[in-house]
């Protein structure tokens, strides 16, 4: 989206993100009516309420010679004390129902707003789930949050506290507008002098508030970067005493959003003033020429009165249009910014004609792969292998050398830009994502426990699992003795404040999540790194488990692992450079062997 120029362009853009949300706006249309109806009578009714004050000077005390003409000269037949309790009593419900219906109008506003808002944070919550992982690996958290929950709350706030109200008071100027011209044109006439001074103002003062108000939301969204990358790595900043650096950078965003800040507020105060100075000047100008046309018997006093109390009433939309501008430019700015990313497509998605997968039988085939995560740098440039149905297969190689990659690719985190991926012959973009990763189980080298009990968090992700087949899964990892000895055993509550497991244990509760989706294709990336001896035997034997019967890619750097499996691949900056059992990799002695030996310590076999 380009710069808006002023505050009109604010406007403008405002209206375009809300344009954006139109199906949630859709959704409210009956809420929206009633809010319009309430609005319309509070308007109406905010248009009669000089009407008794007028009735009282004209007929009441005689201000004036009413001409014979004047509507309200029916009431002069009245007695004067039954003329002022009408006029008294017409004046308190007049501004009752006009009460009554702005009680409705900001309960609906409030309503509309928050409804609103409510389902474009669920929407944009969802939009960032399926963004594809590029996105992700680029995007800075801090920012998305702050787009998620802070701008989300400004445009609310900023929607039912002032441009509503603003639609209302534009409603009320239009209409006290058009009486002002029915009661006397030319003071009319007079009076919207000043609203080309008025634009010219907000004209030039606009565009600076917006481009304020812009920045500000920028530093803001600086600040929760450097504070989430400052929490997150918390641990190592205090180990290394990167306070202090932290904090500099963290405290000059920081003064830089206040400045912003007070720069905005500076510029719409001094919008408001202006609009101030320019609604006394329409008044002097009306009262004077008004004050000649009563002099020469042209106007009544009372209708100079009414008209001067209208223009007062009148104007307060134009003060408040100026009141609101630095809020409206903010959240125009925070909008643009939750639009920003509502209009990423995430580079993964189904294909329009993407179809459920059957079950797979679990043959792969990597085709003329050629992937990069950047342009220019290939991870793989012409990538082949098959892996048949069952079998265990062992990725390994120097580090970078592109073997979690393929994992990626499987699981179509990533899709390559040239070659295809098949299972079972046929091409994995053919169905739909949620259909295929439904079928891939995934173990990783950290597992993330959720807030829940053992059985929740092995259950995690599939559907209609009975706590018989969640215990059968902890068995086959090799967790079920420890999850018994638990204070409350599987229903013990995990995740960041409550047990905390041991990596070891952690990584089984893992083996038992993959076993309980039962999924034909198993990815095992670096499992038993860090664990020691012991704990890594455990996971071993739930892995070796776990794989039975499943095609299994494990990668590692550990070649006593790669030993047992049935095949291995020896994967060098992107190409395979051997592959076949581990026995005839030994027998071949290329580097796989020398790996093997130098980490293992045996003894290479002597040529005779
Ligand atoms: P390791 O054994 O260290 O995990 P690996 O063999 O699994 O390495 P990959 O993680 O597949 O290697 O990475 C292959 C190449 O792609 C490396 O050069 C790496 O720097 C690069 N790479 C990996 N992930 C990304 C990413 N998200 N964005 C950009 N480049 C990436």
């Amino acid at each position: 989206m380009g710069r808006p120029k002023t505050v009109n362009d604010s406007f403008f853009r405002f209206r375009q993100v809300m344009r954006h949300f139109s199906p949630e706006l859709r959704k409210e249309k009956a809420l929206i009516a009633g809010s319009m109806v309430a609005l319309l009578s509070s308007v109406v009714l905010r248009i009669l309420e000089p009407w008794p004050l007028k009735l009282v000077l004209d007929q009441a005390l005689h201000w004036n010679n009413p001409k014979k003409t004047d509507f309200l000269e029916r009431f002069s037949s009245l007695e004067p004390s039954t003329l002022l309790g009408l006029t008294a009593l017409s004046l308190v419900v007049i501004v009752a129902l006009r009460a009554t219906s702005d009680y409705y109008k900001t309960i609906a506003f409030a309503l509309i707003g928050n409804r609103v808002m409510t389902r474009i944070r669920g929407r944009l919550y969802r939009h960032l789930q399926a963004l594809s992982l590029s996105f992700h690996d680029k995007a800075r958290s801090g920012d998305l949050l702050v787009r998620m929950i802070g701008d989300i709350k400004l445009m609310r706030d900023v929607a039912v506290s002032a441009l509503l109200p603003l639609l209302g008071s534009t409603l009320v100027l239009v209409g006290m507008v058009s009486v002002m011209f029915l009661l006397n044109w030319q003071l009319a006439l007079l009076s919207m002098l000043v609203v080309p001074l008025f634009w010219l103002s907000t004209i030039k003062l606009g565009r600076r508030i917006h481009s304020a108000a812009r920045k500000q939301r920028q530093r803001e969204g600086a600040m929760a970067v450097t504070a989430s990358e400052a929490i997150a790595s918390v641990k190592v900043i205090q180990a290394l005493s990167l306070e202090s650096h932290f904090d500099k950078s963290f405290s000059s965003e920081n003064k830089r959003s206040l400045s912003e800040g007070v720069k905005t507020r500076r510029l719409a105060a001094r919008l408001e003033r202006t609009t101030d100075i320019l609604t006394a000047v329409a008044m002097a100008g009306v009262l004077w020429y008004g004050a000649v046309l009563a002099i020469k018997g042209e106007l009544e006093a009372t209708s100079l009165l009414l008209f001067a109390t209208y223009l007062k009433r009148g104007f307060r939309p134009i003060q408040n249009f100026a009141k609101y501008s630095g809020r409206i430019a903010k959240a125009t700015a925070a909008g643009e910014r939750i639009v920003e990313l509502l209009e990423e497509t995430p580079d993964v998605q189904d294909a329009p004609d993407a179809q459920e997968a059957p079950t797979f039988q679990g043959k792969l085939q990597f085709s003329e792969i050629r992937f990069g995560y950047e342009p220019g740098r290939p991870v793989y440039e012409n990538l082949s292998f098959t892996i048949e149905p069952g079998r265990f297969v062992a990725l390994v190689g120097d580090s970078g050398a592109g073997k979690s990659t393929l994992l990626s690719l499987l699981l179509r985190l990533y899709d390559s830009q040239q070659g295809t991926i098949l299972v079972d012959d046929q091409d994995i973009r053919r169905w739909t994502l949620s259909s295929l990763r439904g079928q891939i189980s995934v173990v990783l080298q950290d597992t993330i426990l959720f807030a829940g009990d053992v059985y929740e968090n092995i259950a995690l992700g599939a559907t209609d699992v009975t706590q018989a087949q969640i215990i059968e899964a902890a068995k086959l990892a090799n967790a079920h003795h420890f999850i018994e000895s638990l204070p409350q055993g599987y229903q013990t509550i995990l995740g960041e404040r409550a047990v905390n497991l041991s990596h070891g244990q952690r990584q089984r509760i893992a083996i038992a999540r993959a076993a309980v989706r039962n999924a034909p294709l198993l990815l095992l990336d670096e499992p038993t790194v860090g664990l020691d001896e012991k704990n890594e035997r455990e996971v071993r034997l739930g892995l070796r488990n776990l794989a039975a019967g499943r095609t299994t890619l494990l990668v590692t750097h550990d070649l006593r692992q790669a030993a047992v499996a049935d095949e291995v691949l020896y994967l060098e900056n992107g190409r395979i450079c051997e592959s076949g059992s581990h026995q005839s990799l030994i027998d071949q002695a290329g580097r796989y062997a020398d790996l093997y030996f130098s980490q293992t310590g045996e003894r290479k076999p002597t040529l005779r």
